[in-house]
């Protein structure tokens, strides 16, 4: 199994490579040369399984030679264990034909553990292997750097530095990233905003000499890894609701296109999905996009469910590079036109766009109404992105089974719950002491020097 750059201009990487790569030499995104198709038979052998075993019958084909069997096994084991449920990503039935698959079972309560969890062990095996050492370094919203320290604290070949924008993450995500006592864990609250920060991740993956001289790496939602840990939920849900003999349909809350591209690959794997629903919320740039052909950039408004809050969605460039028929110099001609505010996309490559994605939006009103009325009539009390899904999934509902991705524990997002509902959802018995633990955290300044300089100091340490 080889990768291959969406830009069509960079060498084909093994598995191990993508995902330590990250972003291909020509900018593009790995997507693998052909996608593994599962029989019929295999996926009526899922019922019944457990997570980890449906796990590696789906992650297998991509991973050719990178780890044995066994490794990969024991891999996917370690991975899931800390998650506090058994099932890893249940199903609740909301309605007849509405079903909920809430991924917040994981060590920071977004459905971001499922990936980052397993990238972890799989980068560690890696670095053992080839006795390296490397330096993460992430920007993150909220969700992204949490689930990254908790997935590399304590690894021995492994710093992770995560830049978070000061005073712009919510308490609990903030504790998240401060409360680790691990000393190869680095949180820095940048002052600026998300964009900012995501601006000086790209400003040290484009400084060379900096980036090999700490031997940096990325786990951003671009890679490739990440997307492959997250196509084994569409699997397990749509397994249980009676596939491959049934279709069932998705709704996912989205920004950067990351999880319903994954349901895309599940899809093109052969299960059997109806509709790929998008929900995104007032920065309804992929609405936009699905409804009139053309990508236009406009600025970012904070949001109630900010991991949505998104201006470039960096995965849509891997659907795109589907619907233009596998033309890496179409992709970098339309990624050329972004960098001038957008472009518009072809005719043809629209009509697959729209033959293979449907897609709706929530207004801030709308979401935490959403909020409201399902705790009222369903008995669920949504964090504000899955409200997002449900609203839009409303649109689709039918006689085929409907499943909404709920993406984050709604006692990660305290504030939107308690304005919609009046009750302040309490975290998990684990990490009830969360607002106890001592917090560790430098604040930095938006000035590369200096950051480089800290990074430098902390790892000659
Ligand atoms: C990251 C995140 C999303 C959006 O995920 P995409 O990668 O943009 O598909 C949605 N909800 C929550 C809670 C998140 O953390």
């Amino acid at each position: 199994m080889r990768y291959i750059s969406t830009r069509g201009g960079a060498p084909a990487l093994t598995f191990e490579q993508a995902m330590m790569t990250g972003l291909a030499t020509d900018g593009g995104l790995y997507v693998p040369e052909t996608v593994p198709t599962l029989a019929h038979d295999q996926i009526a052998a899922m019922a019944g399984q457990s997570y980890e075993q449906i796990a590696f019958t789906v992650m297998r084909p991509f991973i050719g030679d990178t780890f044995t069997d066994d490794e990969f096994r024991a891999m996917i084991d370690r991975a899931y264990a800390g998650f506090g449920h058994d099932a890893r990503a249940p199903l609740v039935q909301l309605a007849p034909n509405h079903f909920l698959l809430e991924l917040f079972h994981g060590p920071t309560l977004a459905f971001k553990d499922f990936a980052m969890q397993l990238i972890g062990q799989m980068f560690q095996a890696a670095l053992t292997r080839s006795g390296e050492r490397i330096t993460i370094v992430g920007a993150t919203s909220g969700d992204t750097g949490s689930a990254a320290i908790e997935a590399f604290r304590g690894l021995d070949n492994v710093d992770v530095f995560i830049l978070f924008p000061h005073g712009r993450v919510s308490e609990v995500q903030r504790r998240q990233m401060t409360t680790p006592v691990e000393t190869n864990v680095h949180a820095l609250a940048m002052d600026g905003d998300f964009d900012d920060c995501q601006a000086m991740l790209k400003d040290m993956f484009n400084d060379t000499s900096f980036r090999d001289g700490v031997r940096l790496a990325g786990v951003n939602s671009i890679n490739w890894g990440r997307v492959l840990a997250q196509v084994v939920y569409y699997f397990s849900s749509a397994v249980s609701l009676g596939a491959p003999h049934r279709e069932i349909s998705f709704t996912v809350p989205t920004g950067n296109f990351g999880d319903i591209f994954a349901g895309y690959i599940a899809k093109q794997m052969g299960l059997p999905i109806a509709d790929l629903v998008v929900a995104t919320n007032q920065n309804d740039i992929l609405h936009r996009t699905l409804e009139t052909g053309t990508y236009t950039k406009e600025g970012v408004t904070p949001s109630i469910s900010p991991s949505m809050d998104i201006q470039v969605s960096s995965n849509f460039e891997r659907a795109l590079f589907y619907a233009y028929g596998g033309d890496g110099a179409a992709v970098a001609a339309q990624m050329d036109d972004l960098k001038s505010g957008g472009f518009k996309i072809s005719q043809g490559a629209y009509q697959y766009l729209r033959d293979t994605f449907t897609s709706g939006r929530a207004s801030e009103e709308e979401t935490s109404a959403a909020i409201k009325t399902y705790l009222a009539k369903h008995g669920e009390l949504l964090c504000p992105h899955s409200a997002v899904g449900v609203h839009v999934a409303e649109d689709h509902l039918g006689a085929t089974p409907m499943i909404t991705l709920a993406t984050a524990h709604p006692a990660k997002f305290p504030d939107a719950v308690n304005a919609a509902t009046g009750i302040k959802p309490p975290l998990p018995p684990r990490m009830a002491d969360l607002y106890d633990r001592d917090e560790r955290v430098t604040r930095v300044a938006n000035d590369f020097d200096a950051i480089a300089t800290l990074i430098k100091e902390r790892i000659a340490l």
